[in-house]
């Protein structure tokens, strides 16, 4: 199936969206977390996105830690195979702000640890450094 067969507004009456999708929103699972302020906090954050399949976003001024595994339950034809039973958070979410279709659901996106490094240097104050015993200056990259 195309990624997105049809445009959201070509929706036929009464249809359902998710018809039309490779259950996106059943592949990750994302976690707010607190606002990363220092370096210490940016560092943790890059040691997270070292694991692989983990991007972070801001959505709302919402910092989440997004990790990408496919549900379990996901069905090679894309449905749930645990319907009836699915958990509540699968229930509550509607396909009014999914990812259907998205051109810009986040507000921010880091999708490696390089970029969210190079966001923490564009908005904190220098890393402090000190002296080797060479007496060159080393990077401490999680100092406050
Ligand atoms: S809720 Fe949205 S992302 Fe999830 S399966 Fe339905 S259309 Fe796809
Ligand atoms: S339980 Fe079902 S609806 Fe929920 S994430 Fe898994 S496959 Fe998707």
């Amino acid at each position: 199936m195309p990624k997105f067969p049809i445009k959201r507004e070509e929706l036929p009456p009464g249809g359902n969206l998710c018809s039309y999708c490779t259950a996106l929103c059943c592949h990750y699972y994302a976690l707010p977390m607190d606002e990363p302020t220092t370096w210490n906090d940016f560092d943790n954050i890059r040691w997270f996105m070292l694991h692989g399949t983990v991007t972070v976003y801001v959505q709302d001024e919402i910092w989440y830690l997004c990790t990408y595994q496919v549900c379990r339950h996901l069905q090679p034809d894309y449905r749930c195979g645990i319907y009836e039973t699915r958990p509540q958070i699968c229930r509550e979410y509607s396909t009014t702000h999914c990812d259907y279709d998205d051109k810009g659901l986040h507000d921010m996106l880091f999708e490696t640890p390089e970029q969210i490094w190079e966001y923490a240097e564009a908005i904190l104050p220098p890393k402090r450094q000190k002296k080797s015993k060479t007496g060159s200056s080393l990077d401490l990259p999680i100092l406050n």
